[in-house]
C-alpha cells in the first residue's frame, strides 16, 4: 500500500498518516491564535483562511469549521456598548399611514396609534380599526362611562382586570357598537333594571334577536 502524501509535508507518527490527521495537527499548534481570531477579534471564516494562509496553510472551509469545533470554541454574544440603541429607518404607520421612527425592527404601527407594544392594541387595530385615536374620540364621547351600565370605564389597570374596557361589538356583523366594562363583570351584575338596560342598548344598535351568546373580545 502507498502512504498518502501529506501536501504538507507533515509526517509524524501513527495518528498523522493522512492529509487530514496532519493538517489537524498544524491546526492544534495554532490553537492560540485561532482562538484570539475568532473570539477576541470575531473574524470571519474568509479572514481566518487568509491569516492561516499567512501561516503556510491553505484550507478549506470545512478544515477551518472542524478545528473550530474541536476546539470547542464559541463566540460569545455581540452586545451592544451601553447607550447605544439600534436605529430603524422611519417608515409609515400600517395604520394612519403617518411616517414615524419605529424602535424595533417588527414594529407595525406608530405610538399614537399602538401607544404600547402589546397584543392589545393590535387587536383593536387589525379587528376593529380601532387605534388609540379613535380611542379616545369614542372614549370622549361616551365621557368615559360604560356604554351599557354608564358607570366610569376602567382604563387601568392592566388588560387581565375584570372590570377592564372593551370595544364592544355585534359578533355577527362585526360592527363596533361602543365601549362597554368587560363581559365579565357585566354579566354577573344581579340587577333586572341592569339587563333591561342592557336589552335596550342591544336594540338600539341593531343587534340580532336571535343572537349567540358569545364573549366580546
Ligand atoms: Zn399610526
Ligand atoms: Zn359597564
Amino acid at each position: 500500500m502507498v502512504e498518502p502524501t501529506s501536501s504538507l509535508g507533515v509526517m509524524g507518527g501513527p495518528n498523522y498518516r493522512t492529509p487530514r490527521a496532519a493538517i489537524q495537527r498544524e491546526l492544534d499548534g495554532l490553537r492560540g491564535e485561532i482562538t484570539t481570531w475568532f473570539i477576541d477579534e470575531r473574524l470571519t471564516s474568509d479572514q481566518m483562511l487568509e491569516k492561516l494562509i499567512e501561516y503556510g496553510l491553505k484550507l478549506t472551509h470545512g478544515q477551518l469549521h472542524v478545528a473550530i469545533k474541536r476546539f470547542s470554541l464559541l463566540r460569545p454574544p455581540k452586545r451592544r456598548p451601553k447607550g447605544i440603541k439600534n436605529v430603524y429607518p422611519d417608515r409609515i404607520c400600517a395604520h394612519c399611514k403617518e411616517s414615524y421612527t419605529p424602535n424595533s425592527s417588527g414594529q407595525m404601527y406608530c405610538r399614537n396609534c399602538a401607544p404600547a407594544n402589546d397584543g392589545m392594541w393590535w387587536r383593536r387595530i387589525r379587528n376593529f380599526g380601532i387605534g388609540k385615536r379613535e380611542f379616545d374620540v369614542m372614549f370622549a364621547k361616551q365621557e368615559g362611562k360604560c356604554g351599557i351600565c354608564r358607570e366610569p370605564l376602567d382604563l387601568e389597570p392592566s388588560n387581565k382586570s375584570q372590570t377592564r374596557t372593551v370595544i364592544d361589538h355585534d359578533h355577527v356583523t362585526g360592527k363596533v357598537r361602543s365601549l362597554t366594562h368587560h363581559w365579565y363583570n357585566i354579566r354577573l351584575v344581579e340587577s333586572i333594571e341592569y339587563h333591561e338596560r342592557c336589552a335596550e342598548y342591544l336594540r338600539s344598535h341593531g343587534a340580532h334577536e336571535t343572537h349567540k351568546v358569545r364573549r366580546p373580545s
